[in-house]
């Protein structure tokens, strides 16, 4: 008989009441797919901790193993890309919600969807980092596109204590923008600091009303939360300037004018990490393996066991997570 695992699994009554439980699974149990890791670290991002509390349908069937992002070692391939002892990283393609994800022992999934874990890191830093930080890089890639760079002006990043927040103050600082870290916990201001933000603003100076046209104030943003802080971004945006959008934690709606657009020429640039061509991961792995400073990846990462990562998925999504969590399997 082959070996078991722990896996967290995500079912549904016919009242359609959500359950989460720890279960010991086989890879019998596991779906299609033509390789197979050994999963050695994962994360607790936003969406992960909407699955589990169940606060958003993210999980899209039943019973599923939640996690969206995982690295580790192949134990078995049938992909040609692919063999026995590479160590790889998996983000979205909709694992942890269409396809069985992170939180397990063991995942098994197509090879398309893997890319190799860069040289320089472990599983752990990898995770660190994880899709948060992943997509803090493809948020600041698409700024670049935009032709956005620290000549132009300052930078913006909302939710800045959050995972995708901290590690965009991190790689925006270190590429030499003047950061402007928007939080809602004026008690992180130290952490911000440390990280690179050149000035802190609260989150309460952009949550507000919004104005067509505010004081031009930064020449680009990252953008987590949405809502009404994002539309105060655009309107504080300078002429010609760009903001990545990536989140929702503050709401799905946008109550934005166009006078932004039109009158000032931004540009607002959409960002997802789910399906993002292989392309864009490479790129984003390359840079964040040899541009992210490892001691502030540290600084910004908290460790828990794997028994704990339905505790930090209530606790991420009532905004109490400060930067990243790894989970040690
Ligand atoms: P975190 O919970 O770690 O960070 C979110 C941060 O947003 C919080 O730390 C907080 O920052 C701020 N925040 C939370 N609630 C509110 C609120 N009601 N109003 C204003 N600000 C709020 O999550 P992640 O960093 O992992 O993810 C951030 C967002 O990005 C999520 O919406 C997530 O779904 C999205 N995301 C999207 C991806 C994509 O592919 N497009 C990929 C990864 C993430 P502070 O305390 O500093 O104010």
């Amino acid at each position: 008989m082959s070996e078991t695992f722990q896996a967290i699994l995500i079912s549904r009554d016919e009242e359609k009441n959500q359950s989460v439980d720890i279960v010991e699974f086989g890879e019998s149990d596991l779906m299609e797919g033509d390789v197979t890791v050994v999963v050695e670290a994962t994360t607790v991002n936003y969406k992960d901790g909407l699955a589990i509390t169940g606060k958003a349908p993210v999980v899209r069937r039943f019973p599923l193993i939640p996690g969206i992002d995982f690295a580790g070692t192949v134990v078995c391939s049938h992909h040609p890309d692919w063999k026995e002892g590479d160590k790889v990283v998996l983000n979205g393609w909709g694992v942890g919600e269409t396809d069985h994800g992170a939180y397990a022992g063991r995942a098994r999934v197509s090879g398309d969807w893997l890319v190799p874990l860069p040289e320089t890191m472990s599983p752990r830093e990898a995770m660190s980092i994880g899709t948060a930080g992943y997509t803090a890089m493809l948020c600041i890639m698409a700024l670049e596109r935009h032709g956005i760079a620290p000549d132009r002006g300052a930078v913006i990043v909302t939710g800045a204590a959050g995972g995708v927040g901290s590690v965009a103050v991190s790689l925006l600082a270190k590429l030499g923008y003047h950061v402007i870290a928007s939080t809602g916990r004026p008690q992180e201001e130290r952490y911000l600091k440390d990280l690179g933000a050149g000035e802190i603003i609260a989150r309460a100076e952009l949550s507000g009303p919004v104005r067509p046209l505010g004081k031009e104030r930064w020449a680009g943003g990252v953008d987590v939360v949405g809502s009404h802080t994002l539309a105060n971004v655009l309107s504080m945006t300078s002429y010609g300037g760009a903001v990545a959008a990536c989140g929702l934690a503050g709401g799905m709606e946008l109550p934005a004018s166009v006078a932004p657009f039109i009158l000032r020429g931004v540009s607002l640039l959409g960002v997802d990490s789910v399906m993002a061509p292989k392309e864009l991961r490479l790129e984003a792995w390359r840079r964040l393996a040899s541009e992210l400073d490892r001691d502030k990846l540290a600084a910004m990462t908290t460790t828990i066991p794997f028994s704990d990562i339905i505790a930090a998925a209530h606790d991420i999504v009532n905004g109490k997570v400060r930067g990243r969590i790894v989970v040690e399997m």
